[in-house]
């Protein structure tokens, strides 16, 4: 973490870090992204998948056009929310995370996902005594 600056104390090189470490942080998100939406799961079964999906893709159209049957609009979330039963609160919370990971420009954009970008997973055998 770095410090916090002002406006008046901030340098060039501070500004610079800031940058790669939205930057990477971005791309770290663009992964994870990519990594959910080629998962054929259903991701609102089960409530923390639905949680995670909620703020890392979003259930709702973000297109800014007047919402309609084909984009369904706020519906997924409404459903999901309602199968969850979060409350409203929930939903304003999960509604404001969503925003923030929005903001960085997370968008699944760049290299598609493929299998080595994808964590590995040794299963151990193990014999029974
Ligand atoms: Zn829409």
């Amino acid at each position: 973490m770095t410090a916090r600056h002002t406006v008046d104390t901030i340098t060039d090189d501070a500004l610079d870090t800031l940058y790669d470490q939205l930057a990477a942080a971005r791309e770290a998100l663009n992964s994870v992204h990519r990594t959910m939406v080629h998962d054929s799961r259903d991701w609102a079964r089960d409530r923390r998948d639905a949680w995670l999906y909620a703020i890392l893709i979003g259930w709702t159209c973000e297109n800014d056009h007047p919402h309609d049957d084909d984009c369904m609009g706020d519906d997924p979330l409404t459903e999901t929310a309602a199968r969850h039963r979060w409350d409203a609160d929930t939903v304003a919370r999960v509604r404001s995370y969503r925003a923030a990971i929005a903001a960085l420009g997370v968008d699944g954009a760049g290299q598609p996902a493929d299998r080595a970008e994808l964590p590995t997973v040794v299963c151990v055998e193990t014999k029974e005594q």
